[in-house]
């Protein structure tokens, strides 16, 4: 019975936080789908405090920057110790997800993306390292092969937010988790597009009508309107998305010389590799 649950636990998609404020997990990813399917258990959670794995009498973490500057910078002993008690912390070899990804959120990394997270979900489940303060020690980084992540072109304060945003991204995407299966296939990024816009009742708001198609019934119709809609958006909004779709969609020569996608088909029913935006 108690290795049965064991291996049970073991394949579940868990995320491994290390993180020198714990207490910010799990956090808003305890409420609403995540959180319902967190305590029933589709996925696991485990935020580990770095600073257990601190060996001085101060528990210190962190240092000044060789060579100068401002702040501080977290030890690579210290992190290396973290990293290494978390992959030591399933009971056996057998246990041990093979290939776990290990993730450093970062403004350095490759920005993260619809295709990644997918990946990701498809996965055993990351241990994410969250930075704080100037950041961690280069040495720690190669040492331990951490993949860099960023949340985008900006600097937050510390890597927890920014894991909660990757985590949250990859845990409705688990089986189960989402209410309708397919509500998470059919939206912004899955086939390379932004969403179309939604409406929903009242059928008129402050002298705005729902688009008339859309209250038609005739499902085509329907479709080729939010294709449209959603090609229109991408265009204006994205042209780096769009781009990077015309590309994939491999061009090919009409007989009147121009070129067109080799694929233009209705939005895919399942996530599937998008491009890297
Ligand atoms: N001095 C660093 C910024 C440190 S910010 C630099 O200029 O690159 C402190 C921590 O916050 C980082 O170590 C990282 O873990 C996290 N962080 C900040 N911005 C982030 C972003 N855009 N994406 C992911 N993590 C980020």
């Amino acid at each position: 019975m108690a290795a049965e649950k064991k291996t049970s636990e073991a394949q579940i998609w868990r995320a491994t936080v290390l993180t020198l404020f714990p207490e910010m997990f799990p956090g808003p990813l305890g409420v609403s789908l995540a959180g319902k399917a967190l305590a029933s258990r589709l996925w696991a959670l485990e935020a580990r405090d770095i600073r257990d794995s601190a060996t001085d009498r101060h528990r210190s973490v962190d240092d000044t920057p060789a060579g100068g500057g401002p702040g501080m910078v977290l030890r690579a002993d210290v992190l290396a110790a973290a990293i290494d008690a978390a992959d030591g912390a399933l009971d056996s070899q057998k246990d041990r997800p093979k290939d776990r990804p290990r993730l450093l959120m970062s403004p350095r990394g490759r920005p993260l993306t619809q295709s990644r997270v997918a990946e990701l979900a498809a996965g055993p489940g990351p241990m994410i390292v969250c930075g704080r303060f100037e950041g961690i020690d280069q040495r720690v980084i190669e040492a331990r092969g951490l993949e860099e992540v960023s949340l985008g072109d900006y600097v937050l304060s510390g890597g927890e937010i920014a894991a909660l945003a990757l985590i949250d991204a990859c845990v409705r995407l688990l089986p189960g988790v989402m209410g309708k299966l397919d509500s998470g296939a059919d939206e912004s990024f899955s086939d390379g597009l932004l969403e179309y816009p939604q409406y929903t009742r009242p059928q008129e708001f402050e002298g705005r009508p729902i688009p008339e198609i859309l209250l038609s019934g005739d499902h085509a119709r329907v479709a080729a309107w939010r294709q449209a809609e959603a090609e229109a958006l991408t265009k204006a909004r994205r042209p780096d998305l769009w781009a990077a779709r015309q590309v994939q969609t491999r061009p090919v020569q009409t007989r009147l010389g121009q070129t067109r996608p080799a694929q233009t088909r209705p939005r895919q029913k399942r996530p599937k590799n998008t491009t890297e935006g």
